[in-house]
């Protein structure tokens, strides 16, 4: 196993980041950092999005035969550690890093054909229904119906916690075609155009909740709602292996870089706070938590390293993707945690649009210090890390059974 990054392999880390400084500005910077989930309003993610896709970037996992750019493991790895450091906007991974490589693995020729280049060009969105109220964890227990009649399947029920569904153009969701064997066989894996009729998305409120038409998450209905047969992928009934191939995509990402940017952040709060006329960074006991924080991420990011380096040598990435989910997402919050700490009462103040405040002609002061402004929103926003995408003790339960059985 080797973890150096070799001469060519430096050489293609400048051009990433040459890139991505000549293209992140500082409006999109200043914007992601008064952001309580790092994440852009739907026309500057959009065009960032885009941005990358003209590049080739936007899909760096996929094989070249569909578009991908052919990097090797490292170089991948490099590219998601130089986006994370730059505090890039994050990609939009339900269609580029969920949805596609099912469709490269179950889909026909023509389903591949048709859905793939608008996702690798970003000109669609895609959107996640698997949750539905009261089948989280327990996926498998999922109730939407889709009921065959003729070409088309009808579909009912509802999909919960869709994140940014009002600005999806496609949904993937899980529906059951049967009820009469095991719960997991009457699944299928159903690709429906969010114009559907018969589709109403109601927003769900959260408590770090942005601007009107802007929240994160929501829940969706179906009444009706007429889905071609050629829009299922995979054998009707086969959904469940869809679902559990796209877990390990969803689970499966690098998440030392974003941790260490976070770090970063959390460390440049900690110089600029004071407390009895020093900077909070020269405080001891905060300095101890920084250094213990600090060789967390160390620690992650080697274990990453390792598994990219066994990928790269054909193996899979298999549960320990639940590894690399379960601390990513620990740290993360972690981080949050201190930043909060650091920022005291100040972080008190509740701004629902900080981006109003930068807009030609604002002229209404924020009332907390820029730098401080979204340290409450994130510490709360990160809650959910431990949640979604099948929550860290579900991810324990898969450890305990695969790895250490
Ligand atoms: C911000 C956010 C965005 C999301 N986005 C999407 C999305 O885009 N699309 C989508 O489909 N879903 C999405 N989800 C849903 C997410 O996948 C579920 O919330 C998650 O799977 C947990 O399910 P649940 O909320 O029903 O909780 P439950 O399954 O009811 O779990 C409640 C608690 O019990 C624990 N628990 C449950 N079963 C076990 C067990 N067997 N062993 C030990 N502990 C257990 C859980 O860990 C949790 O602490 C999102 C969730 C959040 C919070």
């Amino acid at each position: 196993m080797d973890l150096e990054f070799t001469a060519e392999d430096i050489k293609f880390r400048d051009e990433v980041r040459g890139w991505i400084n000549e293209n992140l500005t500082e409006d999109l910077k200043r914007r992601l950092h008064l952001s309580r989930n790092h994440s852009l309003d739907e026309k500057n993610q959009k065009a960032w999005l885009k941005k990358l896709a003209d590049k080739g970037w936007l899909v760096p996992n996929w094989p070249e035969e569909y578009g991908g750019p052919g990097w090797t493991q490292t170089q991948k790895y490099i590219f998601e550690m130089e986006c994370a450091l730059a505090g890039t906007p994050r990609n939009s991974s339900m269609g580029v890093r969920m949805c596609a490589p099912v469709i490269m693995k179950f889909g026909t020729q023509e389903q591949k054909d048709r859905f793939l280049p608008p996702i690798r060009k970003s000109d669609v969105w895609w959107c996640q229904g698997y949750s539905e109220p009261g089948s989280g964890s327990d996926l498998a227990s999922l109730q939407m119906s889709a009921r065959r009649g003729g070409d088309y399947y009808i579909c009912n029920g509802s999909k919960t916690w869709t994140t940014y569904a009002q600005w999806a153009d496609w949904i993937f969701c899980l529906v059951r075609t049967s009820k009469e064997d095991k719960k997991q066989k009457g699944i299928s894996f159903l690709l429906i155009d969010m114009k559907s009729p018969g589709i109403t998305i109601s927003p769900i409120h959260t408590l770090d909740d942005g601007p009107e038409g802007a929240q994160e998450v929501n829940q969706v209905f179906f009444e009706d709602v007429k889905v071609p047969v050629d829009q299922r992928i995979g054998e009707e009934g086969e959904g469940w292996t869809c679902a559990k191939y796209l877990l390990t995509f969803e689970r499966g990402a690098a998440y030392a870089p974003s941790c260490r940017h976070a770090m970063h952040r959390a460390k440049k709060i900690a110089a600029l706070e004071e407390v009895d006329g020093r900077p909070l960074s020269e405080d001891p006991d905060f300095a101890a938590k920084i250094a213990d924080l600090e060789m967390q991420i160390d620690a992650l990011d080697f274990t990453e390293r390792r598994i990219f380096s066994s990928l790269a040598a054909g193996q899979s990435v298999g549960a320990m993707s639940s590894l690399m989910k379960t601390r990513g997402s620990e740290i993360g919050q972690k981080i949050t945690e201190l930043i909060l700490e650091a920022a005291g009462a100040r972080a008190f103040p509740f701004v629902q649009d900080p981006f109003a405040h930068l807009e030609d002609g604002a002229n209404e002061p924020l009332p907390a210090p820029e730098h401080l402004i979204s340290a409450a929103g994130s510490y709360f926003n990160n809650r959910k890390t431990s949640i979604y995408a099948g929550s860290n003790e579900i991810q324990r339960n898969i450890m305990a059974q695969m790895i250490m059985a």
